[in-house]
């Protein structure tokens, strides 16, 4: 054990500081995605909710998020039974399942932009939720898994 945070505290006990550098900024948790009404899984798109920057994968408005985009997921401790639903490189899902962060997260690398750099983020590679035509989403399935080490 490193003595790092993320390893000597579970989700619920860290501080907002800690909860909020915990994410890599990936931005794929901020796709559209599609529930096979049949199966009940859920596919990841490759394009972007309307408040996401497609260069820095940050939202736009992080603060009013919720009131803007209705369908967005806030993680929190309290609401850790959303995790099934990120991906398998999200860091709060890798913590909760008893999993070490990636070597290129941010927190490990000390740079803050090694999720992009090193291809584990959607930016530049997505489309404006706003030129998509409905019927059109079923081509845009992508799989953003990248690597979880
Ligand atoms: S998937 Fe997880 S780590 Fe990536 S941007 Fe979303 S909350 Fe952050
Ligand atoms: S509104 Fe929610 S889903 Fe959309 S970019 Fe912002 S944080 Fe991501």
């Amino acid at each position: 054990m490193s003595g790092a945070f993320w390893e000597q505290k579970t989700l619920a006990e860290m501080t907002t500081e800690e909860w909020e550098s915990l994410c890599d900024g990936c931005g794929k948790c901020c796709v559209i995605k599609l529930e096979d009404i049949d199966t009940g899984q859920i596919h990841y798109t490759d394009v972007g909710c309307t408040l996401l920057d497609g260069e820095t994968c940050r939202c736009r408005d992080y603060t009013r998020r919720k009131s803007i985009v209705s369908d967005c997921v806030i993680l929190t401790p309290s609401t850790l039974d959303q995790l099934p639903w990120m991906p398998l490189t999200c860091a709060y899902r890798l913590l909760h399942e008893g999993k070490p962060l990636p070597r290129w997260h941010p927190l490990i690398t000390g740079q803050a932009d090694s999720t992009i750099t090193s291809g584990n983020a959607v930016a530049g590679k997505i489309f404006r939720e706003e030129n998509i035509a409905d019927d059109d989403y079923p081509y845009h399935i992508v799989d953003w898994n990248n690597a979880t080490e």
